[in-house]
């Protein structure tokens, strides 16, 4: 019987010539005791489902509330109203779910904002908003794949438990059995004894799969990662979570100019693929976004729309300047010389804080940029090294709105000057003796980079809150649902 249901969206694409239908979704109003707006999450749009008076039984009628759920049957026909071109009138109606509107934690007629849905998200998905998130989310997964696939990359399952703080790319979440009250086994210095652990050694909740993901680069010459990545890093800010989702591809016999353009085109195509197929929610998006920026002042409103930025970034390469470039640029700024930077630019070797990208990105050159070779000092121990003897071979690519979106790099491929680095920032070398052997038994130059896919959602929503574009968000004190 169930698999007998037409989809509102694939209904909705159809002309009327009373075609008989079941439809099965939850009511968002109901209107003169004889109009129901129906919904089933296919699409953003409702069906208008006509209870003809006098047709349905008072005590069935008054059932029939908002976020009930129903099941209908009858024909499709053209309807009489505007706004809609059919109708279904109704032959049967039954509720699967009755919904007590008073109690039911969502009143559309009081445009719940995006704080309190957070606090009842078992129930926003029900939201125009967050239903077009949450598409748009699904068909960015999906391309993702496609991307990869079409490409012949091998999709590698990383773990999620490792022993490996990889890079020290944030504080990480410990994963163990021992007891918590106190009474775990001890070592002679009173430190925790892991080896009584249940992997016999300290484990965490991974931060990267990158290290791995050169395992399978160095086998298989292309691969990628999709899965989830935790850091239990206390930044309560509106792009950080404590559990995302990272996308990372590593490719052997490449360099940092191969890595940028994996980078650029992959990120082109998943844009494009959203606006191809998801075209409706993005346009929802877009009015949503453009409605709220209209309470804003002037000069904070964005100068163009959703659908404008998207199309802007498909068609425009994206500029590419070292980080050696973009120190002078941000140097010789009205904003440095007018003291507008929170953090002023003293010059060549400090970190870029989040405030110095955007302003690279948003008002020097309106575009994503694609920023390379940056001081060994602020990256990580894999980088490869130039020959400058001063910066190593990262990308960084930072997009309007959001700032880090992509950070990557050319790998180390050598073993000599990568266990050197090694030393110099205390990593254990013993500890990663299988990393360092890919450098020991037929090393590649190989490159690749992480993208955040939350920060991915944000950029094509426009959402500003990272917390809206993950269906359950984790962060510092929060993990309801
Ligand atoms: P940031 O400076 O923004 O904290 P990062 O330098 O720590 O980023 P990387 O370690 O390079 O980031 O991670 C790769 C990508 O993962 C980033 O470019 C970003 O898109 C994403 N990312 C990093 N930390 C988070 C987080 N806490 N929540 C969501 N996405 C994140
Ligand atoms: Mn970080």
């Amino acid at each position: 019987m169930f698999n007998k249901r037409v989809k509102i969206k694939e209904l909705l694409a159809q002309e009327p010539q009373h075609q008989e239908v079941t439809v099965m979704g939850w009511v968002r109003t109901f209107r003169n005791n004889q109009f129901i707006a129906l919904n089933d999450g296919s699409t953003n749009n409702n069906l208008q489902v006509v209870a003809e008076l006098g047709r349905f039984d008072e005590a069935l009628l008054r059932r029939i509330t908002s976020s009930a759920s129903l099941r209908v049957t009858g024909k499709i026909v053209p309807s009489l109203g505007k706004g809609q071109k059919m109708d279904l009138q109704a032959e049967t109606i039954e509720i699967l779910g009755d919904s007590d509107p008073d109690k039911y934690p969502i009143q559309l007629k009081n445009r719940p904002t995006l704080e309190y849905l957070r606090e009842v998200a078992h129930f926003r998905f029900r939201t125009n908003t967050f239903a077009a998130v949450f598409r748009v989310r699904h068909a960015l997964a999906f391309a993702v794949h496609k991307f990869f696939n079409e490409k012949g990359f091998v999709y590698l399952h990383t773990p999620i438990i490792t022993a490996s703080d990889a890079e020290g790319a944030g504080e990480m979440f410990r994963v163990t059995t021992l007891p918590v009250d106190g009474s775990a086994p001890r070592n002679e210095d009173n430190s925790i004894n892991f080896r009584e652990d249940f992997f016999g050694r300290s484990t965490n909740l991974t931060v990267s799969g990158q290290l791995e993901g050169e395992l399978g680069a160095t086998a298989f010459g292309e691969i990628y990662t999709f899965g989830p990545t935790f850091r239990a890093e206390n930044s309560n800010t509106a792009r950080h979570l404590a559990e995302f989702w990272m996308i990372e591809p590593e490719v052997a016999f490449n360099d940092l100019e191969d890595n940028a353009n994996l980078a650029e085109e992959f990120i082109k195509y998943i844009i494009r693929y959203a606006m191809e197929h998801n075209r409706e929610d993005l346009d929802f998006l877009s009015q949503r976004l453009a409605e709220e920026e209209k309470q804003l002042p002037q000069d904070k409103r964005s100068e163009m729309g959703l659908i404008e930025k998207l199309e802007f970034v498909i068609n425009n390469q994206f500029e590419r300047l070292t980080y050696t470039e973009a120190i002078e640029i941000l140097r010789e700024s009205n904003y440095n010389k007018k003291k507008k930077f929170q953090f002023p630019v003293t010059g060549w070797g400090m970190d870029l804080q989040s405030e110095h990208e955007r302003y690279l990105v948003e008002k020097h050159f309106k575009k994503p940029v694609i920023l390379m070779d940056y001081p060994k000092e602020i990256k990580a121990f894999y980088m490869r090294q130039n020959d400058d003897g001063k910066t190593v071979a990262a990308m960084d690519i930072l997009a309007p709105g959001i700032g880090e979106i992509v950070g990557g790099s050319q790998r180390e491929e050598r073993l000599d000057k990568l266990t050197e680095r090694m030393g110099e920032m205390d990593i254990p070398t013993e500890e990663l003796w299988w990393y360092l052997d890919t450098r020991r038994f037929g090393t590649v130059p190989h490159a690749g980079f992480g993208l955040g896919f939350e920060r991915m959602v944000q950029f094509v929503t426009g959402m500003g809150n990272i917390r809206d574009v993950i269906p359950f968000p984790r962060t510092p004190k929060s993990a309801e649902f």
